[in-house]
């Protein structure tokens, strides 16, 4: 699997973040655009389509309704189409209720290029949610470049989304994966181990460090494959492989219930649906693609 031909869930909206037409003129001039669209959120769901589309409206469309802080977000300009999200109140005779869906649970069948658009819109709108008093000085800040940052009037500072570093990892040993469990996942869920890189550590260190706390192994030849914005709120998953020669697992139950060697053919197996040995990480997750691209090998 290359770079270029990745299908990654969450990656590939194709939008143009039109860095340079977030003034108050080109706002206004995409606003009125007859073509533009807006994802509308609530809570970070987004409004779905009983089709598993999101359902998408001119901005022109919410006027009279109450819509939260930051807005307009100009998520960006897809072929042609300016493409805004709109974060509403409470419920609105717009549309229905129960059009917010969780994004976890409908991520598998929805569109890639929406599912993008989608995630970007959830993360903005948590971290606008979040941050919105200035970290410097503590006063109030506002929304700039239509959802891009926040400043700061008082102290002149500009704040920009944060995003989290995390590495996930397939842990191999010869034609073997090492995976595991945690407390509260689906029955038989088994997937990659993962953990946040800390201050002042590489992702090979954070690779080592996190297999070494949670399964009491030493891995070496740690190796990026690719990544994944994973908008549950706002982390970068960074894809690994790395291989070690050990075998004994000594489990780390603060943080895995189950930890499981795998070989391939089993793998294989389940995800060919021949075999129930475990569950697979869900399509929409790094986990799946780095399972899937070690069995492309
Ligand atoms: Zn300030």
């Amino acid at each position: 699997m290359t770079q270029e031909s990745l299908p990654m869930p969450f990656a590939g909206g194709n939008l143009d973040y039109a860095e340079d037409k977030r003034d108050i003129t080109s706002l206004r001039r995409f606003l009125n655009d007859p073509k533009s669209l807006t994802v509308l959120m609530q809570d970070g769901k987004p409004a779905m389509n009983e089709d598993g589309t999101l359902w998408m409206v001119h901005p022109n469309e919410l006027k009279g309704t109450n819509v939260a802080e930051p807005a307009p977000v100009l998520l960006g300009i897809q072929s042609d189409v300016p493409i805004f999200a709109f974060s509403l109140h409470t419920s609105q005779k717009l549309i229905p209720q129960d059009s917010f869906q969780e994004m976890r649970f409908v991520a598998g069948r929805m569109k890639p290029d929406e599912l993008a658009i989608a995630g970007r819109a959830r993360s903005l709108f948590e971290w606008h949610h979040k941050h919105q008093f200035c970290s410097n000085c503590g006063k109030k800040t506002m929304s700039a470049s239509a959802g891009m940052f926040s400043h700061c009037g008082t102290c002149q500072t500009d704040h920009f989304p944060r995003i989290n570093p995390v590495v996930i990892m397939l842990i191999l040993n010869g034609d073997k994966c090492l995976l595991g469990r945690s407390p509260g996942w689906p029955e038989g869920a088994y997937s990659a181990l993962a953990g946040f890189i800390s201050p002042g550590e590489s992702m090979e260190e954070a690779c080592q460090r996190e297999t070494m706390e949670e399964v009491g192994i030493n891995v070496h030849s740690v190796k990026y494959i690719f990544s994944q914005p994973w908008p549950f709120p706002s982390q970068l998953m960074m894809g690994l492989r790395c291989q070690t020669e050990e075998t004994k697992i000594k489990l780390n139950t603060k943080e895995l219930e189950a930890a499981q060697w795998f070989s391939k053919d089993e793998v294989q197996a389940v995800f060919d649906k021949q075999s129930d040995a475990f569950l697979r990480p869900p399509k929409f997750t790094i986990a799946h693609q780095l399972l899937r691209d070690w069995l492309s090998d």
